[in-house]
């Protein structure tokens, strides 16, 4: 018998277009993208119109943007979304999570066979994902593979062949060393993606996972954490006691949910635990 499921996976073994790989990226988006704060709106319509940009411009074939932010702060699927979004025939992320125990040599060939790839479709969307991780960046010393770098700065720099246009979006959370290694001023634009600061922004995540059965608990936890100091002022702000990724808060909550008795108790610790 077959069963929806079956059904889906079908369908879903069908590639329309080469080239895009839809799995990577919905591994990516896993969680949904929460709409927490008027930035993550402000960062998804930005993404757009970049995408839209590259569809229809004729001047501008070449199209790069930096996402960067502190770490977990949702870079990645962001990207990802807006990739998703973006319907373009080629599609591909580039991770150093798939390149693990690649040599250097390997990363450059993968990297270099992606854009490759890319020129050949007349429009395109590149990943690029965590540069720091695809470098091996270390802050101790400041070593880094350095041929993997010169890869990355000739590709971001390089126009697509005559008719092709491509749309790279890297992440990183780094940009003091983007500058030092000379990654800073290859983009076209870049976007902060800031992490969550306010209340009114902890309160729509929480919402909206539903880990609160009781309206009163909830309260109290939201009050305990507003009078110790937590989301002050009403703005994505930089003074907040509150600088969480939201990677980070969506696994807090779920380590706070394996203990429904205790949720507000073990959900405060962890948020007030974070020494900020
Ligand atoms: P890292 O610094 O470790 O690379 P990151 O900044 O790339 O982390 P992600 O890996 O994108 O962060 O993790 C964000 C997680 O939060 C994802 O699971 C995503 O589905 C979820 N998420 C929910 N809401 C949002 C949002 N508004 N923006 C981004 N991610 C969100
Ligand atoms: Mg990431």
């Amino acid at each position: 018998k077959v069963n929806m499921q079956d059904f889906m996976s079908a369908l879903s073994e069908v590639h329309p277009a080469f080239g895009v790989s839809e799995d990577e990226l919905d591994q990516v988006v896993q969680n949904g993208i929460i709409h927490f704060d008027k930035v993550v709106d402000d960062l998804l319509r930005s993404g757009r119109l970049l995408v839209e940009q590259v569809r229809v411009s004729q001047r501008t074939p070449l199209v790069s943007v930096l996402l960067h932010g502190p770490p977990g702060s949702g870079k990645t699927a962001l990207a990802a979304s807006v990739a998703q979004a973006s319907e373009y025939p080629f599609i591909k992320l580039i991770s150093p999570d798939r390149m693990v125990g690649y040599t250097e040599t390997q990363k450059v060939q993968a990297i270099t066979k992606t854009f490759s790839d890319s020129y050949k479709s007349p429009l395109s969307l590149v990943v690029v994902d965590n540069i720091e991780r695809l470098i091996d960046w270390t802050p101790m010393g400041a070593r880094f593979s350095n041929p993997v770098l010169q890869t990355l700065l000739v590709l971001f720099a390089r126009r697509p062949p005559k008719g092709r246009r491509l749309l790279i979006i890297a992440t990183s959370s780094l940009r003091p060393e983007m500058n030092d290694l000379g990654l800073a001023n290859i983009f076209d634009s870049e976007l902060r993606v800031p992490p969550i600061t306010t209340i009114a922004a902890l309160d729509h995540v929480l919402r909206e996972v539903e880990l609160f059965s009781q309206e009163n608990e909830y309260r109290e936890t939201i009050r305990t954490l507003t009078e110790a100091g937590f989301g002050a002022g009403d703005d994505m702000n930089m003074n907040s006691r509150m600088q969480i990724g939201i990677k980070r808060l969506l696994s807090m909550i779920e380590m706070a949910r394996q203990e429904p008795e205790y949720v507000a108790e073990r959900l405060l610790n962890a948020l007030m635990g974070l020494g900020m």
